[in-house]
């Protein structure tokens, strides 16, 4: 799982949430990684 995550990753543009592929808002950067969604639900 982990290493499909990090090769998702890869190939992403740098602004989207890796949890679950959305687009982010670029005020996320803090995160880095995650949408509000994700965030909120961890
Ligand atoms: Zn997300």
């Amino acid at each position: 799982m982990l290493e499909n995550v990090m090769e998702f990753f890869r190939n992403l543009p740098p602004k989207k949430c890796v949890s679950c592929g959305d687009k982010m808002e670029e005020q996320a950067e803090a995160y880095g990684t995650t949408c509000d969604k994700c965030r909120n639900s961890h």
